[in-house]
């Protein structure tokens, strides 16, 4: 018998019912924008900033509409400017590139390595060509920022987090987001809290804080805000900072607020999933399990494995007979961008120059989400499915 999963790769968990409570309660009131608000009353959306600032340790925190919107505010806050080059990962995905084009900037793409985090001598290769680094925690996998960070600082970068796939996860009990000047993170459905849309920031900077918070549409609003600098820091930025509206409304916020009460809980089970599967991929000829670092704590929503050097036409006889099997896997060698990925240099509005190491690693990397709605044993059946074919490709002759 020919085992096949039936289970979605797509489908998360319902809202949780308090969250749905919470989300009746504001469409009862009405006041869905953040700043309208009664008297003495405290906005969802203030609220949740709140929470955040104090679930990550930072000073300040802005919701705002997506998490690409809130990087985009990152790099305005952080005075990035039209022509300006700005580095960053060549592994990631399309919304990082994209908001340093929306800026006007330049990505400058910075290599991967075989534990899929950032080539740091790279970096510092290419380190004094820009003043910041959009740097992407992509699929959750946390470089050695301790090295990162001093390369960083002895270059005069400043390092502006893309967290999507990492909110909750640590490097050596740092949160992730609070290493540079600021962590952006996304709410949308496919992270690590679902609001369908939306984004968070957080910085420790007053005054990038303060921009930030009035370029993402508080008009004169700004004292209903509880994770943001005081009154005179304000006053100091007020006068020259545009509103260029991204905020987040109540509705979202009230959904959020009680699911980032869960973060932890939810965290520890996909962990217990991602070690079921990645237990479930070692020691199969040809595939490349990717070690976790001891230092890392990571938030295992998706797993990648590496099937390197493998010839284009048997990954991809793996893929359509994992694919047979109910198993679906996402590839980053493609050469043509598809659904959700693409590589850096299907990015053309980016100059990029070819790096052929990281293409290597690129066109191994097999990727795969885990949803919350997959058990225990369903990890077990997906990776003997990928045992099994895995083994019947690599054995056959090409
Ligand atoms: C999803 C994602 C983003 C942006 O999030 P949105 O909320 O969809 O704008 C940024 N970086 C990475 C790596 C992502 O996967």
């Amino acid at each position: 018998m020919t085992e096949k999963f039936t289970g979605s790769f797509t489908q998360q968990e319902p809202i949780p019912d308090e969250a749905i409570e919470a989300a009746l309660a504001v469409l009862r009131h009405g006041r869905l924008h953040r700043y309208n608000v009664v008297e003495a009353e405290l906005s969802e959306t203030a609220l949740l900033e709140q929470e955040f600032a104090a679930l990550t340790g930072a000073r300040y925190c802005v919701a705002v509409a997506s998490g690409g919107y809130a990087m985009a505010l990152a790099l305005r806050s952080a005075g990035v400017q039209p022509g300006d080059s700005v580095l960053t990962n060549a592994f990631t995905l399309a919304p990082v590139p994209g908001a340093i084009a929306s800026v006007g900037a330049k990505p400058v793409f910075v290599g991967v390595t075989r534990n899929l985090t950032i080539d740091l001598e790279d970096l510092v290769a290419k380190a004094d060509q820009a003043s910041v680094l959009l740097l992407s925690h992509m699929r959750g996998h946390v470089c050695d920022m301790d090295r990162l960070m001093e390369i960083c600082s002895a270059s005069g970068l400043r390092v502006i987090e893309d967290c999507a796939h990492t909110m909750g996860a640590e490097w050596n009990g740092v949160p992730s987001g609070r290493h540079g000047l600021a962590g952006c993170y996304s709410c949308q459905t496919y992270k690590h809290v679902n609001s369908g849309e939306g984004g968070l920031l957080v910085t420790d900077d007053e005054e990038f804080a303060a921009r930030s918070i009035v370029m993402s549409g508080s008009y004169m609003l700004y004292e209903r805000h509880l994770a943001a600098p005081g009154p005179e820091v304000f006053e100091r930025i007020k006068y020259h900072t545009p509103n260029i509206s991204g905020r987040m409304d109540n509705l979202r916020a009230a959904i959020l607020r009680p699911q980032l009460r869960d973060l932890k809980q939810q965290v520890a089970r996909w962990n217990d999933r991602y070690r079921r599967l990645e237990a479930g991929l070692r020691n199969i000829p040809g595939l490349t399990v990717i070690e976790r670092p001891e230092m890392e704590q990571y938030v295992g929503s998706s797993i990648q494995f590496l099937l390197l050097d493998w010839q284009e036409s048997k990954l991809l006889d793996v893929m359509r007979r994992c694919s047979e099997r109910g198993v679906e896997l996402k590839w980053f060698g493609a050469a043509e961008p598809s659904a959700f990925t693409s590589r850096y240099d299907s990015w053309r509005y980016a100059n990029s120059t070819p790096m052929p190491s990281s293409d290597r690693i690129l066109a191994g990397i097999l990727d795969m989400r885990v949803p919350l709605t997959f058990s225990l044993d369903d990890c077990d059946l997906i990776a003997r499915i990928i045992r099994s074919e895995v083994g019947a490709v690599y054995q056959s002759d090409a």
